[in-house]
């Protein structure tokens, strides 16, 4: 900056503090005036891209500003998660992490490079998801207890996708193989978007998805579902069995997803899109179709930070002894 520059960028500063206001604070009041950067830690058409894009859609227009989604893929989603951790906290560069990314992976990986509590402030939450045990249409097994049956038998011929150590497919999927006793193999996908198309395919024999990614296919009768891990049977997929129903009911299993922002973003920006969330979540057309794609919307006392941080703290200590390390 030449001298005129300082001058100037002083009497900013001066002119702030008349107003009693910091510069982070001056910031925040006109926040935003640019596009907003949204990473989704998966690939395009995966269920965090897609309740990205809906929720983020409705965000835009009530932020007055585009939120680019930029899908960053690799290593269960912890790649992208790394990346927003390490942003610029200015409230430009946003992340929709998940169950895996901001809980599940801390156990996962004891080297870990950031951590959800101590590198993001939590923005708030957008759906629940209910988690599916999901087949290629022509696996043998024609409901639950055929599967685990199945399965068991053909343990080192069977094969599960997942989306990365640490992805919701795979710590789900690992939950049931230890309530199963079993050891398939398991196929990697850069998101359980890719994953699908692997299974719709059959390429692949079975995955525990996000419910989201799986009704079109299922009501579509192009993959088949044996159970929802959840303790009702959800509204979009009214024929399909809990796994209670289906008669393994020790296996439970729903994940959620969420904005964070790197640590520090200012408190006043935070407001704003939380703010701008919970309007997008009492948005009609928002809720049908987060509705219409099985996912759970959070009630009112879940919707602000102080609830996700809430929910953090504890999906992580949830996790810790269900989950083995992997290095
Ligand atoms: N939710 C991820 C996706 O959007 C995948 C996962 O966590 O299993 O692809």
């Amino acid at each position: 900056m030449n001298r005129y520059g300082r001058l100037l960028a002083s009497g900013f500063v001066a002119v702030l503090a008349g107003l009693g206001l910091s510069s982070s604070q001056a910031l925040a009041q006109n926040y935003p005036t640019r596009n907003i950067t949204m990473i989704v830690p998966f690939a395009a058409g995966g269920p965090t891209d897609v309740i990205a894009r809906i929720v983020t859609g409705h965000m835009a227009q009530t932020l007055g500003q585009t939120i680019i989604i930029e899908n960053v893929v690799g290593a269960g989603g912890t790649t992208a998660t790394t990346r927003a951790a390490k942003a610029a906290n200015d409230g430009y560069t946003l992340i929709t992490g998940h169950m895996g990314t901001h809980a599940a992976s801390v156990p996962l990986y004891p080297k870990l490079a950031y951590h959800p509590e101590k590198d993001f402030e939590p923005v708030g939450l957008l759906a629940g998801t209910p988690i599916l045990i999901l087949a290629r249409k022509d696996l043998p097994p024609k409901d639950l207890k055929e599967f685990i049956a199945y399965v068991k038998a053909n343990e080192t011929k069977v094969n599960a996708a997942h989306a990365g150590i640490g992805s919701v497919s795979n710590v789900s999927c690992e939950l049931l193989n230890s309530v199963l006793g079993v050891k398939p193999i398991g196929v990697p996908f850069n998101g359980t978007g890719p994953a699908m198309n692997a299974l719709v395919a059959g390429q692949v024999d079975y995955m525990c998805d996000q419910i989201v990614n799986a009704v079109p296919q299922i009501n579509g009768g192009t993959i088949k579902a044996y159970a929802v891990a959840t303790p009702e049977r959800n509204p979009s997929l009214p024929n399909v069995p809990t796994t209670a129903e289906a008669g393994l009911p020790a296996f439970q299993a729903q994940a959620w997803n969420a904005i964070f922002a790197p640590k520090g973003t200012p408190p006043d920006v935070i407001a704003k899109l939380n703010a701008a969330i919970v309007k997008a979540l009492e948005d009609e057309t928002v809720r049908k179709r987060l509705i219409e794609l099985g996912s759970v919307i959070p009630a009112p006392a879940d919707r602000t930070p102080a609830a996700l941080g809430t929910l953090v703290k504890s999906e992580i200590a949830k996790w810790t002894p269900v989950v083995k390390p992997v290095n």
